[in-house]
C-alpha cells in the first residue's frame, strides 16, 4: 500500500471510530478525497485503497482529471464556481457543493435545461460569518433554497459549509450543531424539489468533530494527500 492509501485508510478509521462515539450509522458518512493541485498518480493511490468519492477546486483542473480516472469516480465540485464556468461542468460532476448564490444556481438549471439533466446541487453557507468566505448566513440560506427550488432541472440535495480554520476542532464543534440545525429547520418546512439528505462539512483539522455533530459528507485532502504546494 502506498503512503496516500495508507493515509486514506486511516481516515477511514477515525471516521468509524467518530461515528461509534456517538452511535451514528457509519454508512451515512461518506469520505471525499480533496484531490486538488495533486496529480492522476496520487489520486489513483487513493483510489486503490477504496475511494470512489474525489473532490476538486477548480474547474479547468477538474475537467482534465476526469478522463485520465476511472469512470466508477464520483467527482464533486468544491470551489467558489464562477458562473461563466457553469457549462463546463455541468452533466460530469456528481454533486456542486459551492452553490453560493441564486444566480448561481439559476446559471446551472439553464445549463442542465440544455444538457437534459438534473443537476444535484448544495447550498453554501458561510456558518461563521467569516468575511473571507462564500455563501449566505444561517438567516438567508432558507430564503435561498426556497426560491432555488423552484428552478429547473436541479435538486437541492442539503447544504455545505467551510467551517473556520482552527487549531482545536472543538471550536468548530457549534458551527457544526448550527448547520446541522438548519438543514433540520429547512427539512421541516417540506419545500418541494428539496431534501436535506446532505450535509457536506468537516476538513482536515475537524472532520471526526464534525462527523459527529451529523455530517454525511467529509472533504479530506491534507489529511490523505499532505499538504498541496500551490507554487509547481
Ligand atoms: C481544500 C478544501 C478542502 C480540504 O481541505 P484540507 O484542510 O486539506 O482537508 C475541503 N473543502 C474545501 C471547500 C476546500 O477548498
Amino acid at each position: 500500500m502506498s503512503i496516500i492509501g495508507d493515509n486514506y485508510l486511516a481516515v477511514q478509521k477515525n471516521i468509524d471510530e467518530a461515528c461509534a462515539a456517538v452511535g451514528r450509522d457509519r454508512k451515512d458518512v461518506t469520505l471525499i478525497a480533496v484531490s486538488k493541485t495533486k496529480p492522476i498518480n496520487e489520486l489513483m493511490d487513493a483510489y486503490e485503497a477504496g475511494a470512489r468519492d474525489f473532490g476538486e477546486n477548480y474547474v479547468q483542473e477538474l475537467v482534465d482529471k476526469i478522463p485520465q480516472m476511472p469512470v466508477d469516480v464520483r467527482w464533486h465540485m468544491i470551489g467558489h464556481l464562477q458562473r461563466n464556468k457553469v457549462k463546463y461542468i455541468v452533466g460530469k460532476v456528481h454533486l456542486i457543493h459551492s452553490v453560493d448564490s441564486l444566480r448561481l444556481a439559476e446559471e446551472i438549471s439553464k445549463e442542465s435545461v440544455k444538457q437534459n439533466v438534473i443537476s444535484n446541487i448544495l447550498l453554501e453557507v458561510n456558518a461563521a460569518g467569516e468575511e473571507s468566505k462564500w455563501g449566505g448566513s444561517l438567516e438567508e440560506t432558507i430564503e435561498l433554497v426556497k426560491q432555488a427550488s423552484e428552478l429547473l432541472n436541479i435538486k437541492i440535495m442539503g447544504l455545505m459549509t467551510v467551517a473556520p480554520y482552527v487549531e482545536n476542532s472543538e471550536e468548530n464543534r457549534q458551527v457544526f450543531v448550527k448547520m446541522k440545525k438548519l438543514s433540520v429547520d429547512i427539512s421541516e418546512q417540506n419545500i418541494d424539489n428539496v431534501t436535506m439528505s446532505t450535509l457536506s462539512m468537516g476538513m482536515t483539522g475537524d472532520y471526526m468533530v464534525a462527523a459527529q455533530e451529523g455530517a454525511t459528507l467529509l472533504r479530506v485532502g491534507t489529511g490523505i494527500f499532505g499538504a498541496r504546494n500551490y507554487n509547481k
